[in-house]
């Protein structure tokens, strides 16, 4: 299996730090907003990965941080009146439900930032006794060139990148000893959250939170730390300073990045304001759509440019691969057990042989769009080969096996079941004899149900209304 490590620009062959497992870190999301497309592409690329490599029979460790405490955070709180947590906790529940809704996976740990203030605390007094970083006024700052390996991960000359800074000063950081230093901790501003330290009182930097959750929950050396290409310089570059500096040992083996999603070749962002939150386009396309587009459009390390037209053709394409499925799921419940005859030998070779196919392209570098196209080769040889004279054994094996890739890639191939009228009439009606009961638990749960599936209530004088959202 190979994989492209940005650390050594090239494909390498995936060898785990320990047999059959995968320590992984993705960083994650700052919580301040609802998180736009662009943002999606490195969960659901990620979470691909992650499945495969435990369809690989990898145990896979993985963990994924919410950055809940930062400038844009405060500044929302501000705009809004209320509290950091208010509106952290608000967007990490959304979140949440956008990951769901996407099909990724939880991660095995989601630590908060500003849960693990003690352990940033640590690492910083470590860094500064070991002469890797010092404090002035209430401030530590990394001493970049005290770590010989600088710039490894983004191939940049610290030289080079002092000249390009020379002339930039950021204010309140004219006391730094070097302008290539970075900050591990700041002190309070008026009306910010705060945590004591032997510094100030005060918050973390960006950077040394990465650092600190991925040895806590991995350890001190991973097997994949990814994310988003823009992360390169200077977070994970920052991050190798301090992890390395602190333990003295390689961080992450292997570095993985995942292209811009663009729109009209321009890097969707936040800042440009040229984006489309997953919810926006959750209510123009199912879900599963977008999961499709992101992982059959392009090569995860390349650009992926989101139109209207592309979009169509997701949806048209999965459209194709889910009618297969529901076709092989109908004759299943028909097919008679039977030998299987020379020609069905024949197709359960070949779905192997598509199988063969899938596994290598995603041993290339996880190259879901070729895996994709395996998908579609086994989507026609199924409809042509697949009729009602059919021997159960064959129907099962094909169906098994689009489920399997179409699973690996995160995708349900699956018509999701209409709930009838009539059943939601009868859930509504149980709903209203709980609450007469006062059992608000299971009105609750039948109120959770219904919304699952996509159906929204209202309560109302005249009673009980009810919509397809
Ligand atoms: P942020 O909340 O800005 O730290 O971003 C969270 C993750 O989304 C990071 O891994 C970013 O690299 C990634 N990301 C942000 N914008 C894009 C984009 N337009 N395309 C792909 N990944 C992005
Ligand atoms: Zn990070």
């Amino acid at each position: 299996m190979k994989v492209y490590n940005t650390l050594t620009r090239t494909k390498e062959e995936f060898v785990p730090l320990e047999e059959g497992k995968v320590k992984m870190y993705v960083c994650g999301p700052t919580v301040y907003n609802y998180i736009h497309i662009g943002n999606a592409r490195p969960m659901i690329v990620f979470d691909t990965v992650r499945r495969y490599f435990e369809y690989k029979g990898y145990d896979v460790n993985y963990v994924s941080n919410f950055t809940d405490v930062d400038d844009k955070i405060i500044k929302k709180a501000n705009e809004e009146g209320v509290s950091a947590t208010e509106i952290s906790e608000r967007y990490i529940q959304a979140v949440k439900e956008d990951m769901k809704n996407l099909n990724v996976k939880p991660a095995t740990t989601h630590p908060k930032a500003t849960e693990e203030i003690d352990g940033m605390i640590d690492m910083i007094q470590t860094l500064i006794d070991k002469g890797h970083a010092y404090e002035k006024n209430g401030t530590v700052y990394f001493r970049t060139r005290s770590f010989d390996d600088y710039g490894k991960l983004s191939k940049k000359n610290i030289d080079d990148l002092e000249a390009g800074h020379r002339d930039i000063k950021v204010a309140g950081e004219e006391e730094k000893e070097d302008p290539m230093d970075f900050v591990l901790w700041k002190p309070k501003k008026e009306g910010e959250p705060s945590w004591p330290s032997p510094w100030s009182d005060g918050r973390p930097g960006w950077h040394i939170e990465c650092s600190v959750m991925s040895k806590k929950y991995l350890g001190e050396q991973i097997d994949i730390h990814a994310g988003g290409e823009d992360l390169i310089f200077p977070h994970h570059e920052n991050e190798i300073a301090q992890s390395e500096a602190t333990n003295g040992k390689e961080f992450s083996k292997y570095w993985l990045h995942n292209g811009f999603l663009n729109i009209d070749n321009k890097k969707m962002s936040k800042s440009e304001g040229n984006f489309f939150t997953v919810r926006e386009i959750g209510e123009k396309y199912p879900y599963e759509v977008l999961r499709f587009f992101m992982l059959s459009g392009a090569h995860y390390r390349m650009p992926l440019n989101f139109s209207r037209e592309l979009m169509e053709a997701a949806k048209n394409g999965l459209e194709r691969i889910v009618t297969a499925v529901e076709k092989v799921k109908g004759l299943m419940e028909k097919a008679e057990e039977k030998p299987l005859t020379a020609e069905e030998k024949e197709f359960l070779t070949e779905l192997e042989r598509l199988n063969e196919k899938f596994d290598a392209a995603m041993d290339d570098d996880f190259n879901t769009a070729d895996a994709v196209s395996a998908i579609f080769e086994l989507v026609k040889l199924t409809n042509t080969r697949m009729k009602e004279s059919s021997s159960k054994e064959a129907v099962e094996k094909a169906y098994g096996k689009l489920t399997l890739l179409c699973g690996i890639l995160g995708i349900e191939a699956e018509r999701k079941e209409e709930l009838l009228d009539a059943d939601v009439e009868a859930l509504i009606e149980e709903r209203q004899t709980a609450r007469k009961n006062r059992d608000f638990a299971r009105a609750d749960e039948i109120r959770n149900e219904l919304l699952e599936k996509g159906i929204v209530l209202e309560d109302t004088r005249e009673g009980v209304r009810w919509k397809r959202a």
